[in-house]
Order: C-alpha cells, then sequence, then structure tokens
C-alpha cells in the first residue's frame, strides 16, 4: 500500500508526519520503503539517517543548435511554449533550466540543426534506514525547474508489495500532484489557521479530482481558530489525528528528533492514524 503524506501549505508538518509514521511502522513490524519526493527541499534523511548506496544523475534531454546549419528562422521559438529557446539577432539562445524536454523544436526545425543532449536537472539517491528499510530521495538540482521529472524517477522505485511512504511536495501545482497520483490514501497535514485552511480547500478540490480516499491530521491544535473543524465537518472529511501545538514538539523537530521516540503519549495517535488508514487501504 502507497501513502503519500501532501500539504497544500508548506511548514504544516507534512514532513514530520511522514517521518513518524514511517518509525511507526517499522516498530509495528511492517515491511517499510520511504520515499522522499520533496525534490526541491528534501529532509526525510535528515530524521531517518539512511545510509546511502547508490546515487545517480537524473538528466532531461534538452536541445543543442548547429550554427553552422541554423537560419534564424524562428520556427523553433515559435513552437516553444516554454520560452526556452529564442532567437537573438544573429544567433539563437537555449535556456535549458525552462526547457521541458519535449522535444517539439527539433521535430520542428526545417534545417535540421537541433539535435539533444542530456542536461543533468537532479539526483536519485537509494540506500537503506537500518537492515530493513528502503529508502529513496529525489533531489532537482539548484536553479532547475522541473521537479515532475525527479519525482517520477523517485516513483519508479516504489515497491508496490511494502508500505510505501512518499513525502510530497507543498504546494497544489504540478510536484504535488505528480506525488499524490501513486497513491493508494493521501494524509492531508494542514494547520488550523486562516493561511492553512485556503491551501486546505484548494488540496481537497484536487484529492477529490483525483477519487483518491483520504484523511486529515490537524497539526498545531491550540494555534488559530476552529475553522478547519467546521470545514472538515462540513465536507465530511475523516480527521486522523490531531497533534498539539508545542513547544517541545517544535524544539525536537528542530534537533532532527522523531516524535514518538521522545515523547511516548503521541505513539498512540500516530499507530492509530496507521491502523485507520491500512485499514481503509486493506493492508493490516
Ligand atoms: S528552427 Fe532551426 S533553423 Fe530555425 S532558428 Fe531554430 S534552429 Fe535555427
Ligand atoms: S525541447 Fe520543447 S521545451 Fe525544450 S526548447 Fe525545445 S520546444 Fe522548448
Amino acid at each position: 500500500m502507497t501513502i503519500t503524506i501532501a500539504s497544500g501549505k508548506g511548514g504544516t508538518g507534512k514532513t514530520a508526519v511522514t517521518v513518524n509514521l514511517a518509525k511507526t511502522a517499522i516498530a509495528a513490524g511492517h515491511s517499510v520503503q520511504v520515499l522522499d519526493a520533496d525534490v526541491e527541499a528534501p529532509n526525510l534523511h535528515l530524521f531517518l539517517r539512511p545510509t546511502i548506496e547508490s546515487e545517480t544523475t537524473i538528466s532531461a534531454r534538452v536541445p543543442r543548435v548547429d550554427e553552422t546549419l541554423c537560419t534564424c528562422c524562428g520556427r523553433c521559438a515559435e513552437i516553444c511554449e516554454y520560452n526556452a529557446i529564442g532567437v537573438f539577432g544573429s544567433s539563437v539562445l537555449v535556456f535549458p533550466e525552462l526547457c521541458h524536454a519535449c522535444g517539439g523544436c527539433a521535430l520542428a526545425c526545417p534545417e535540421k540543426a537541433i539535435t539533444e543532449f542530456d542536461h543533468p536537472i537532479g539526483t536519485l539517491r537509494q540506500g537503506a534506514i537500518g537492515d530493513a528499510t528502503a529508502f529513496v530521495e529525489g533531489r532537482l538540482r539548484i536553479g532547475e525547474a522541473k521537479a515532475p521529472p525527479i519525482i517520477r524517477q523517485v516513483k519508479k522505485c516504489l515497491q508496490r508489495e511494502a508500505l510505501v511512504f512518499i513525502d510530497a511536495p507543498p504546494g497544489n501545482s504540478c510536484p504535488a500532484v505528480e506525488a499524490m497520483k501513486a497513491a493508494d490514501y493521501i494524509i492531508l497535514v494542514s494547520e488550523p489557521t486562516p493561511f492553512g485552511l485556503y491551501d486546505l480547500r484548494m488540496t481537497v478540490d484536487i484529492v477529490r479530482q483525483m477519487k483518491m480516499p483520504y484523511g486529515l491530521i490537524i497539526n498545531k491544535v491550540g494555534l488559530g481558530n476552529r475553522d478547519i473543524y467546521e470545514f472538515s465537518e462540513k465536507n465530511h472529511i475523516d480527521i486522523l489525528a490531531e497533534i498539539p501545538f508545542r513547544r517541545d514538539l517544535a524544539s525536537a523537530y528542530a534537533a532532527g528528533e522523531v516524535w514518538v521516540e521522545r515523547f511516548p503519549e503521541l505513539r498512540q495517535s500516530f499507530s492509530s492514524v496507521l491502523k485507520k488508514v491500512t485499514a481503509a487501504g486493506g493492508t493490516s
């Protein structure tokens, strides 16, 4: 079963939830795999401390123009939807960071002046947490804008027979959707503030359109107001757990500690979430 942990807004505690659920599942004897798909800022490794066994470069095919063949007709720039190639005076410039590697410009060039080469956009790191838990992390190169191809590579490592936890990127755009597409169940993490609720509404819309089973964990309970509860009730959203807003939890997180190891009173909450979610997905 694959569980994606997502949040419309950054800083809600999505990574903390992923870490603590994974640790709870490992302690309960599940065969677990953890995927960090938050490729712009992967940080699960800070808490799970995996041993990295391999690191591979992920590349995208981007165009290269042979100036001896190019007539500066401008056809490539016309068809590029991402403004990744343009004619400037008597030269054609390619902006690899903007290119989506669609291959359209090479097909459109009447002079066959465009070839493609591998441009590195990130890395895939694989390893293990302890003896038995597989760990995969995607990492987007600084300055690159193409997170979805990295997330797709991370997802290719998915072991369907394991209980898989995917830490999704925050937000509601393509990278987050790409990470959610792999899931059998989506856990949304939000906080009871107006900003938290604003982004949660958008994420719930997306998850409903995807027709995915989902539930909500409310973090930082005690902060903000009760609007998120009213929204959840009105929209029949299952609240899986509530995590209190406490200074000691924040300090432990900042120090890279795992809550279920440091605070025994939270173990029951995370065990209960795991039971509900695996029951919903048909795993016990
Ligand atoms: S389509 Fe080909 S020939 Fe025309 S400007 Fe682009 S690279 Fe040059
Ligand atoms: S490969 Fe596609 S996205 Fe990249 S420059 Fe060519 S047309 Fe634009």
